[in-house]
């Protein structure tokens, strides 16, 4: 607490990311980063954009990329938008469409951002309990409410909401904007960006952090009918001009056109996910449906915080929530297949 702080500032609770360890090199498995390089084209075309014209401010509403990104998903430009990571994004979009005078309403097992976001714009969020199997009740997200929120795959479950569910969710809930956050779709699922013609209400989010191993980019984007669209740029023009560096813009563009190196590195992920997925159940652990580049396990006779700390001391780092319902779980990004060998070993180690 400090006297020159303003009431909200006061008032926050700060989200609290995955550590970055400095202290030895860890087997990193608590970030969901990908363990493959970013495309070998964009590091060259980020390499070719550091000369003089990082004197000049870059594009502020940043053509090329928001034509690249709308070309690949099937839409127009004006039913685009770009961040600086998709955090912003969902920042700008808390900011932009829901009405504080109402329940903002999202999972009670979600991205934790959520809360974060909401306690920063004034919103009061109503959390909705998965049921045992952390699947989320989908028909419980209607009524007298402010907007929706989940990720698909939600995290950190892992778990898959199908398209045809979140076409009803859309339908039943046609006066709200409903967000549905894609940071993981790639690694499984179907968008849902092929629904943003037909629904005035949704906006899509999704990122080149994961499937794109550019989380040290920051880049993210959205998709939405125009007026949405229209929305977050009033949000973001009234912020930043310039959320997104010229390198950034540059880099972004050419791992979207290289296809082919996103689908090798995606599949080797999924590939070794399905594998040690398969492990660590022989190891007696319970792991749900994941369709993302994560698993989240748990067993049944040793507690995950103890797991964790003896992972810990072997080198390898996983990411424990000391949260109700999910303090006996674990979720642990999917490396290589070398990392993932060393983890099951551990693993292995401490359950026997
Ligand atoms: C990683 C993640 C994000 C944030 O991604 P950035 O683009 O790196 O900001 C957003 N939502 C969920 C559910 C995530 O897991």
């Amino acid at each position: 607490m400090s006297k020159f702080w303003s009431p909200l500032a006061a008032s926050l609770v700060p989200y609290v990311p995955g550590e970055q360890p400095k202290d030895k090199t860890y087997v990193k498995l608590n970030t969901n980063e990908n363990p493959y390089p970013p495309s070998p084209a964009a590091l060259k075309a980020m390499e070719d954009a550091v000369n003089d014209d990082l004197r000049l401010y870059p594009d502020p509403t940043c053509d090329e990329l928001v034509r690249a990104a709308a070309n690949y998903c099937g839409l127009s430009p004006e039913q685009t938008f770009v961040g600086n990571g998709s955090d912003e994004v969902l920042a700008f979009a808390f900011a932009a469409f829901f009405d504080p005078a109402k329940p903002l309403l999202f999972p009670d097992i979600t991205y934790s951002f959520y809360k974060v976001y909401a306690k920063l714009y004034g919103l009061s969020p109503k959390l909705i309990p998965l049921d045992e199997e952390f699947n989320i009740p989908m028909e419980q997200f209607q009524g007298e409410h402010g907007g929706i929120i989940m990720p698909n795959p939600n995290a950190p479950t892992a778990q898959l909401i199908p398209l045809s569910e979140i076409r009803s969710l859309l339908e039943r809930n046609p006066d709200n904007v409903v967000i549905i956050d894609e940071a993981y779709i790639d690694f499984g699922g179907q968008s849902a960006v092929t629904l943003v013609p037909q629904f005035p209400n949704l906006l899509v989010v999704q990122t080149l952090s994961k499937s794109r191993s550019l989380a040290g980019l920051r880049v993210g984007f959205a998709f939405g009918s125009e007026e949405l669209i229209d929305g977050l740029n009033r949000i973001k023009n009234s912020f930043n001009s310039y959320t997104m560096d010229r390198v950034a813009l540059r880099g972004a563009v050419a791992s979207l056109a290289d296809e082919a190196y996103f689908r090798e590195t995606t599949d080797k992920v999924i590939a070794t996910r399905e594998r040690v997925a398969r492990q660590v159940k022989e190891l007696g652990f319970r792991s749900t449906d994941s369709k993302a580049n994560f698993l989240f396990i748990e067993h049944p006779a040793i507690p995950a915080s103890e797991l964790f700390a003896e992972l810990r001391e072997r080198g390898v780092l996983v990411r424990y929530f000391n949260s109700p319902r999910i303090d006996n779980y674990l979720r642990v990004s999917i490396g290589t297949d070398e990392e993932m060998n060393t983890f099951v070993g551990a693993l292995r180690e401490i359950v026997e």
